[in-house]
């Protein structure tokens, strides 16, 4: 088939992908979008050459024009202090390249397996534990997810597969619907998880072919999406998670605490109540993983514990997510104690 017409086909069959494809991949060009200029960035910007910036233009759009310390804007965009090697930080905080015991499954936690299901992202969160992740060897092609298939049918303690990537949500619907086809023909898996940032930077991403996908199938389904700041949310959103959760797809979502971005008590509190008002409800609140490049995200257990109890005084207990660091070599997430 040539390769024009097939393109076509694809932009005219699924809108996010035309959206994906318009995305902003320098600091210069998103800069210029918000009316900034370096100059607004007294400690550098970073070549950002090991892990490129990638922001689909809704993103962009939601962030406030003129203002260097945007909470959307300081997630994307590399800063020079990412360059910098500090004690602590590694390149694989979370021990996952040992985990991964078969090719794009990593299975850390008793019943549930996450597999990567497709390599790349939509956004570049410079704050990612991942950006250091060996993808490419892990990317599943179609012809691989035999491999992985195989390892969670040949153990049946596996109850939940847990969709992930990079993004799963990068795959298209129909390639999806294969996967979860598959999935589902093994008897003792139960449950489907998709963990996703994709429609929070591209919400046309939650398309009605989807929602038909993810209740057609015998698996309860569920979506946890990644959303960390309140303005980050549309009535695009509303509308869209509105159509999965009548479906009947439990909606969930998780954040990771990062300073300058989400660091308050007023934010966090704004965000479960909006996250509420989007049909999702707080599952995680991630302590930063300490990962290479991110320190300067890095809020103290401290300060993150005392965040926490002002959430738990202030909000209804469904709108106070659990407060977890993750661990190496640990048999679930680790709650956050006083000290
Ligand atoms: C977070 C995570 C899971 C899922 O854990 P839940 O507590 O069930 O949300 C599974 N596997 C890995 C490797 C994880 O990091
Ligand atoms: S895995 Fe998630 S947090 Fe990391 S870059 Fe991709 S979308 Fe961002």
């Amino acid at each position: 088939m040539p390769i024009v017409a097939q393109t076509e086909n694809i932009f005219i069959k699924t809108d996010w992908r035309h959206v994906l494809a318009q995305s902003l991949r320098s600091s210069d060009e998103l800069l210029a979008a918000l009316e900034l200029h370096p100059e607004n960035f007294p400690d550098g910007l970073s070549a950002a050459k090991q892990f490129p910036v990638l922001v689909p233009r809704p993103f962009m759009q939601r962030m406030q024009k003129g203002n260097p310390r945007d909470p959307l804007l300081l997630q994307v965009l590399p800063q020079r202090v990412e360059e910098e090697m500090h004690p602590g930080y590694t390149v694989d905080p979370l021990g996952e390249q040992n985990t991964n015991v078969a090719t794009g499954i990593i299975h850390k936690y008793h019943g549930r397996v996450l597999l990567l299901a497709a390599s790349g992202c939509a956004v570049n969160c410079r704050y990612c534990f991942r950006r250091h992740f060996p993808y490419n060897e892990n990317r599943l092609a179609r012809a691989q997810w035999q491999s992985a298939l195989t390892y969670i049918a040949q153990d049946a303690s596996i109850s939940e597969v847990i969709l992930s990537g990079g993004d799963p949500l990068m795959l298209q619907d129909e390639h999806l619907a294969e996967l979860i086809e598959q999935i589902s023909g093994i008897e003792h898996v139960q449950r489907l998880r998709i963990h996703s940032r994709l429609p929070v930077v591209i919400a046309e991403r939650l398309t009605d072919q989807l929602t038909e996908i993810l209740t057609a199938t015998r698996l309860r389904s569920s979506l946890v999406l990644h959303v960390n700041h309140p303005q980050e949310l549309s009535p695009l959103h509303a509308e869209r998670l509105l159509k999965l959760r009548q479906a009947g797809v439990t909606l969930l979502n998780q954040t990771v605490l990062l300073k300058g971005v989400n660091d308050t008590a007023e934010v966090l509190i704004e965000l479960s109540e909006q996250l509420f008002n989007h049909y999702l409800l707080p599952y995680y609140l991630h302590v930063l993983d300490r990962v290479q490049g991110a320190q300067h995200f890095d809020v103290s257990s401290a300060q993150a514990y005392a965040l926490y109890q002002q959430m738990l005084a202030r909000l209804p207990g469904y709108l106070v997510p659990k407060l977890v660091r993750e661990e190496a070599g640990q048999p679930h997430k680790t709650p956050l104690h006083a000290f």
